[in-house]
């Protein structure tokens, strides 16, 4: 067995062993294996270990190696920051964008994304701990910035994405999922059909999962130490 492919056994296991704690059903959770910086041969590893969707940070390396890789069978989530210029590459070549927090951007991407794909579909990420660094709407702002969204045509609006700041212990690592998790509520009484709250990354995925993730992003956990940029 290779690294990789014991490390995605362990992170699943992770999920089954937080889901079972909280009586939800392991299959409830999707995990998204985040290669950024890795090169495309160990995409392949991972695939090799039966993974199928994979989430990168940067337009040009994501599309780079989405075209490198030339697996149909994959799919590719685009999870980082987006600047507006570099919308078109995100809406012709990935399936998912989960950092939309403007209007405008939203916009751009149903507009271009290509009539032969399916819609892309979309999270809307919420500055859920308040951050004046942090992207993402503020929670106040979140309602009518999602019923905008949910009306475009060519973007399926699927939930809520947040990146909470790092905490210590489980119960401050629960606090904000919580409030995300509220909010996603909240809208889905609104009338909006969401189904996904992207939240948890490798440190964390115990706490959003007993908080209500349906979608954990894992690099570290899976790929293993990134050099810092
Ligand atoms: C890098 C990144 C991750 C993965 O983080 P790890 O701590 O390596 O698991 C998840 N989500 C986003 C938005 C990221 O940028």
């Amino acid at each position: 067995m290779t690294t990789i492919s014991a490390n995605l056994q362990a992170v699943l296991a992770r999920i089954t062993a937080a889901a079972t704690v909280c009586g939800r059903p392991p299959g409830a959770i999707r995990l998204l294996a985040v290669s950024k910086t890795w090169p495309a041969s160990l995409v392949r590893e991972a695939v090799a270990a039966g993974q199928k969707a994979f989430g990168e940070n940067y337009v040009q390396e994501g599309v780079d190696k989405i075209r490198e890789l030339a697996l149909p069978s994959l799919e590719w989530h685009f999870i980082g920051p987006l600047q507006s210029n570099k919308t078109r590459q995100v809406a012709e070549t990935f399936d998912w964008v989960h950092a939309v927090d403007r209007f405008k951007t939203a916009e751009r991407l149903s507009q271009q994304r290509p009539e032969t794909l399916a819609p892309l579909q979309v999270c809307l990420q919420v500055n859920i701990s308040g951050e004046d660094t942090k992207s993402g709407v503020s929670p106040q702002d979140a309602p009518a910035l999602a019923r905008q969204l949910a009306l475009l045509p060519r973007i399926s609006l699927r939930g809520l994405m947040a990146i909470p700041s790092p905490a210590a212990d489980f119960a401050s690592q629960r606090e904000p999922f919580g409030r995300l998790r509220r909010l996603f509520e909240q809208l889905v009484r609104e009338g909006l059909p969401l189904d996904t709250l992207s939240m948890g990354m490798s440190n964390d995925i115990e706490a959003a999962i007993a908080e209500g993730a349906t979608l954990v992003r894992v690099g570290t956990a899976i790929f293993g130490e990134r050099n810092k940029q």
